[in-house]
């Protein structure tokens, strides 16, 4: 009996097909987070600044620094601004 009684201590509180449910949702809803997160941090002005120069929007990037490392960059969307 002693056997039986810590068997069920040492049974996990949610089933398999639970568990497998719950990675299934965070999966997706972690995902999901990222892809709108990402652009809203790395990226906050992007669409609310304008270029000082045309008055266009000015987006947002990432460039290779000389260190190696990314760093994030703003851009004139106007291809024929100079900027
Ligand atoms: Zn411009």
């Amino acid at each position: 009996m002693g056997c039986i009684s810590s068997a069920r201590k040492a049974s996990p509180l949610i089933s398999l097909e639970t568990f497998r449910a719950i990675q299934e949702r965070l999966k997706g809803r972690k995902k999901g987070e990222s892809e709108r997160t990402v652009n809203d941090e790395d990226f906050p002005l992007r669409g609310l600044i304008h270029c000082a120069k045309c008055g266009k929007r000015v987006g947002g990037g990432w460039s290779k620094g000389n260190g190696g490392g990314y760093y994030a960059y703003y851009f004139c969307q106007n291809r024929r601004c100079d900027r």
